[in-house]
């Protein structure tokens, strides 16, 4: 069997241009949804992420601000630009990107964005909600992966999903998201005694680990649809996932490549939860 291809920049594509038909729209209604991206320090990684996250809200007509700060900014300025952005009506998403320099609690940052305005999905109130089947913001990479599923009618009813790691951004809500539509889930992790006893029962199977060949084709059941989440260099320095593509595409169904799979479905819904923000901001501003 050779895998389908699950073509996350077609996908994105498609759905960029349904949220630049939507902001056209609220435009016309008077309203423009923003988003203010935070950098602070000159990671050099970050600096790529925060440019592309910009670039794709112009693209879709959405108004976007980028805020630079020095990596020796304080904590508390930084606060205090948070407190700023929560306050600022034409600011629909605030996103800080992270990691932030040592000197400042990342999770202190997250918790002052207000949870109406976190279209990160990072703030214990969105993973709240989440738990909970509540209205609010879903992470961007696991609703990406989500959004995926989707896009190739995958009912998860009845089906047994594995996620290949639990981190707070990805492998916890991924879970959820996946038992909200009735998957059966098991989460695995590096205590984990026997990986592939796990993965060889899984009829779909997220690798969110960030190590290579975390999952090889020995270790999936024919006809799994396998999305990896995973980013890293091979020996030649090349972008690769966890997931041994090559080994993999000859026994799964479907199968995120890396670049092209995961990756770009981060920022596109980046867009679809701000443009949501900004519907609801307008929604409440009619009912009020
Ligand atoms: P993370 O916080 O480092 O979490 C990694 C998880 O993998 C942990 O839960 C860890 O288990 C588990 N793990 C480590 N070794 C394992 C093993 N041998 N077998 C099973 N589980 C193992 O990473 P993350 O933030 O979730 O990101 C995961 C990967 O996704 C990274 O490569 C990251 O770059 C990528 N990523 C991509 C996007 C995108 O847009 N495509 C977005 C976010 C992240 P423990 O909890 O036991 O330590």
């Amino acid at each position: 069997m050779t895998a389908q291809l699950i073509d996350g920049n077609a996908l994105s594509k498609q759905l960029r241009a349904q949220v630049a038909t939507d902001t056209a729209k609220l435009k016309a209604q008077g309203l423009t949804p923003g988003l203010a991206v935070v950098l602070v320090g000159d990671n050099p990684a970050s600096q790529v992420y925060v440019r592309n996250k910009v670039k794709a809200c112009e693209d879709a007509g959405l108004h976007s601000v980028l805020e630079k700060y020095d990596a020796t900014m304080t904590e508390a300025d930084l606060l205090a630009r948070v407190a700023a952005l929560n306050n600022d009506e034409s600011i629909h998403g605030i996103l800080v990107q992270l990691p932030l320099p040592a000197h400042i609690d990342g999770q202190k940052v997250i918790e002052a964005i207000s949870p109406a305005k976190d279209v990160d999905g990072f703030h214990i109130a969105s993973a709240g909600a989440l738990m909970t089947g509540m209205p609010g913001f879903w992470p961007c990479t696991p609703y990406g992966c989500m959004k995926m599923l989707e896009s190739i009618g995958y009912n998860l009813k009845g089906k047994h999903a594995v996620v290949i790691g639990r981190s707070n951004i990805v492998g916890k809500p991924m879970a959820l998201m996946l038992l909200q539509q009735n998957a059966t889930v098991t989460i695995c992790h590096s205590g984990t005694p026997d990986l592939k006893a796990m993965t060889l029962q899984a009829d779909v199977i997220v690798a969110a680990v960030g190590k290579r060949n975390v999952l090889t084709a020995d270790m999936v059941k024919p006809g799994a649809v396998v999305l990896d989440v995973g980013m890293n260099r091979n020996d030649e320095s090349k972008l690769c996932g966890d997931v041994d593509f090559e080994g993999v595409k000859e026994v799964a169904s479907y199968i995120t490549p890396v670049p092209g799979g995961v990756g770009p479905m981060t920022i596109t819904m980046l867009l679809v939860n701000t443009l949501e923000s900004a519907q609801r901001a307008l929604s409440e501003k009619q009912h009020a």
